[in-house]
């Protein structure tokens, strides 16, 4: 981990030392070097001063000398009688005994008469001459530049009384001085001098490297007047000194070795670089352990969160921090609480909410992870008319009623290996070693014995799709379509158990559609309704109209009524139509009152189911006094197949529907086997004769004795009658003769849409009994 907590530390650590160390040198080393610096520069200024003390000395020297040889009586008349040489060895003789260089003697106007140095120039004599101006008060000495070579030099007049001459003596300052000085000052001293021909010379106590050297850059020279410096040459501290104020150039060097203080200066540096590196080292160590114990907790924390990341359940942290602890706590609760939450969110989406069964994506899932080795029998249970028991015992009963059925599922033998609520009343079973059609009928028979609800007693049937696995694998999606036809046949053809056979897959799909669709379609608005006027034919007046629901599917195109009322009663679903023909019929007649369309009678049709729903007459009450509309403008249609299978509360329902002023039209008369002594017992007012009576009746005196007959009887029962499918002109008329009442068919119209009848209407009636053209 390059970018780690530890490395950061470790990093940030050391970088401080470091910091820390280098300025310390920084420091160390510079204090060290001004020190030394101070130090030599005193070493060296105790030279200076010696030098100078030993330069006065020599000047001293040869002032007393020459006073001695000026007082020299045999010297003065030399001189007087200009023996030039007895003058030159009285010179020699003088000057050696004091060790003098050069001895000179010039004339009081400044002519040179003797002198101990060869090939003196007009120039040097000048300077001597100049030298004699100064020295008038007895002066001190000068330094003169003779012959590449720089004397200190001292002259002194010579009386007798009066001035006879000048005389002169110098020490030269070559190298044996130089000796000497060093000898006494104890630093290396070097004597530089430009004569009149700007060459410079050197008198050194160095060799003559370091006096090439040297000579390489005089022109530091007043810089090293000035200050101390170091370079000249190297490892040495220098310090020039301008022997003469008046004669330029004239210099002596005086130089401090530096080497030993070097010396000193590169062990204390290295002993401080090796003491940088150890405690660089050591510091590292520390670091890395330091860094280490005070990360190992946040290492410990960061393991433990990966732990609980992966869903793992880490032991808790010892001896940690007490940040770092409750920084762990707190992500055990987090961890807590998210693995509750994912267990609630997982066992929501495969639990059913209501029974806590397995639900249909769970149901699915455990198909699809069972794959191949799926074997057995599926088996999906339908509560029969769950809808309907919902009506009447209301939501919460029924869903109690679902809970009880859930738990007396789990206890049923045998017992399903995987049970799931599909939706609603649907309920998969599977059985992993299948189950015959004898044993699940026994299973079912425990599931329908009755139900204790509130004290009363509900008896449910129980209708089953079943699905041999091993004959009919597949995917998923095909195994559960599979067996809801399996369903659908048991509730279409009322059976108990249907089990799949294979091959019905295409002709069952558009069936299993239109049921899966109608509840959607329905709320989609994929419905609408037509209207089929029905004409009273001693008047030639239309009064009425049969509204006739229509479906319009987005993929299947028109679906025919007949078809999915049908399958609608089969299933159960067939009250959801009847509610919303019921309305929207009903809102149809509000507009059509509202166009001045008054007393049109409206006949809706209704099935077997809804007259068994005992609160259906009071939903029509309720929903014609919210509309404000008169109950005879409304009209029931229902067969008597439908009246005959329950007809003890058919009857009272059909009773209620009188009494609240309805129109009960029995349909499709003589198609039922029921007789017309039935009828007598049926609060009705109407009969619709069938069809397929009427379709022959010119042609078929059978056909034609009966509509008679049934008008006659009908008539003599109090009800009036409907012939209904009427397609010729003709058949109106013997119709007309028999008494038949009304008329309904192509021959006056087709059912038409709300806005074509309004239209077909007012024009039928306006031009007294004429179909209009539609
Ligand atoms: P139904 O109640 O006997 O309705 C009369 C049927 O006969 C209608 O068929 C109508 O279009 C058709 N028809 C009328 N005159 C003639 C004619 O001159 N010749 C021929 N060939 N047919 C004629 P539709 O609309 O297809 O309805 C068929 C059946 O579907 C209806 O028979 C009724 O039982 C059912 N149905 C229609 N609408 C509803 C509804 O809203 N609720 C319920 N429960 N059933 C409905
Ligand atoms: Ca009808
Ligand atoms: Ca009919």
């Amino acid at each position: 981990m390059p970018n780690s907590y530890r490395i950061r530390l470790v990093v940030a650590f050391v970088l401080v030392l470091m910091l820390v160390q280098l300025a310390t040198a920084v420091f160390v080393l510079d204090a060290a070097h001004r020190q030394q610096m101070l130090q030599q520069q005193r070493t060296l200024d105790v030279g200076i001063n010696v030098f100078r003390e030993v330069l006065a000395n020599r000047s001293l020297q040869l002032n007393n000398s020459l006073s001695v040889l000026s007082a020299d009586f045999g010297f003065k008349r030399a001189i007087a009688t200009g023996e030039s040489d007895t003058i030159l060895s009285v010179l020699e003789n003088h000057g050696s005994r004091i060790g003098a260089d050069a001895a000179i003697l010039l004339s009081p106007d400044g002519k040179l008469i003797s002198s101990s140095i060869a090939d003196l120039d007009k120039a040097d004599i000048d300077a001597l001459s100049e030298l004699t101006d100064s020295m008038n008060d007895g002066g001190a000495a000068r330094i003169l530049s003779f012959d590449n070579a720089s004397y200190q030099f001292v002259m002194q007049p010579v009386k007798a009384p009066t001035l006879i001459a000048w005389v002169g003596m110098g020490f030269v300052m070559d190298r044996q001085v130089a000796q000497q000085a060093k000898a006494i000052t104890g630093v290396e001293v070097s004597f530089i001098n430009k004569d009149s021909n700007g060459q410079f010379a050197i008198q050194s106590t160095f060799d003559s490297t370091s006096q090439s050297a040297l000579l390489s850059q005089l022109n530091r020279l007043p810089e090293l007047s000035r200050e101390a410096a170091e370079g000249f040459p190297a490892h040495y501290l220098s310090y020039a000194l301008e022997l003469d104020d008046k004669s330029a150039d004239q210099w002596v060097v005086l130089h401090l070795s530096n080497l030993k203080w070097e010396q000193n200066y590169e062990h204390l540096r290295n002993s401080m670089l090796s003491i940088f590196a150890g405690t660089l080292a050591l510091s590292l160590l520390v670091a890395a352990w330091l860094s280490g114990s005070l990360t190992r907790p946040v290492h410990t924390l960061v393991e433990f969160a990966r732990l609980i990341g992966q869903g793992q359940n880490p032991p808790p942290i010892k001896g940690a921090p007490a940040e770092l602890a409750v920084l762990a706590d707190t992500l055990t609760v987090m961890r807590d609480n998210i693995e509750a939450r994912e267990r609630d969110l997982i066992y929501q989406s495969t639990h059913d909410s209501l029974t806590g069964l397995a639900n249909r994506f769970a149901a699915k899932r455990t198909l699809q992870d069972a794959g191949d080795s799926l074997s057995g029998t599926l088996v999906l249970l339908d509560l029969k008319h769950f809808r309907h028991i919902n009506d009447m015992i209301g939501f919460a009963n029924a869903d109690s009623l679902l809970v009880m059925f859930a738990r007396r599922l789990e206890t049923i033998t045998p017992a399903p290996d995987f049970l799931a609520r599909l939706d609603g009343d649907a309920f998969l079973l599977l059985y992993n070693n299948g189950i015959t059609e004898t044993v699940l009928s026994d299973a079912i028979d425990q599931l329908e014995a009755p139900f204790s609800i509130q004290d009363s007693n509900i008896s449910i049937k129980i209708r089953a799709g079943m699905l041999s696995l091993t004959e009919h694998g597949g995917k998923v999606g095909v195994l559960l379509r599979r067996i809801e036809i399996a369903l659908m046949q048991a509730c279409l053809s009322d059976t108990r158990i249907v089990a799949y056979r294979s091959g019905e897959d295409e002709k069952y799909q558009r069936e299993l559609t239109i049921i899966n669709q109608l509840e959607r379609g329905l709320e989609q608005g994929q419905f609408h309704l037509v209207f089929q006027p029905k004409v009273d034919i001693q008047n030639n007046r239309c009064s009425g109209a049969e509204a006739l629901i229509r479906w319009d599917h987005p993929e299947l195109g028109p679906i025919r009524p007949d078809e999915f009322i049908l399958l609608a009663e089969h299933t159960g679903n067939i009250d959801l139509i009847s509610q919303w023909v019921l309305r929207q019929a009903m809102d149809q007649l509000v507009l059509w009152q509202d166009e001045g369309l008054v007393g049109l009678k409206l006949a809706v049709n209704l099935s077997a189911h809804d007259l068994v729903n005992e609160s259906l007459p009071g939903q029509i009450a309720e929903m014609l006094e919210t509309r404000g509309l008169a109950p005879d403008l409304l009209a029931i249609e229902v067969t008597e197949g439908a009246v005959m299978r329950d007809p003890m509360t058919a009857v009272s329902v059909l009773q209620k529907f009188r009494d609240l002023g309805l129109s009960i039209a029995i349909d499709d008369f003589g198609t039922g086997h029921s007789s017309l002594a039935y009828l007598k017992m049926l609060p009705v007012n109407e009969v619709k004769i069938d069809r397929s009576f009427i379709k022959d009746m010119l042609t078929n005196t059978h056909d034609a004795m009966i509509v008679e007959t049934s008008i006659a009887l009908t008539h003599s029962l109090g009800f009036s009658v409907t012939a209904e499918g009427v397609e010729e002109r003709q058949t109106i008329d013997v119709l007309r003769q028999q008494g038949c009442d009304l008329v309904q068919g192509y021959v006056y119209s087709r059912p038409l849409a709300a806005r074509d009848f309004y239209h077909w209407y007012v024009e039928f009636n306006q031009q007294g009994g004429v179909s209009p053209q539609t």
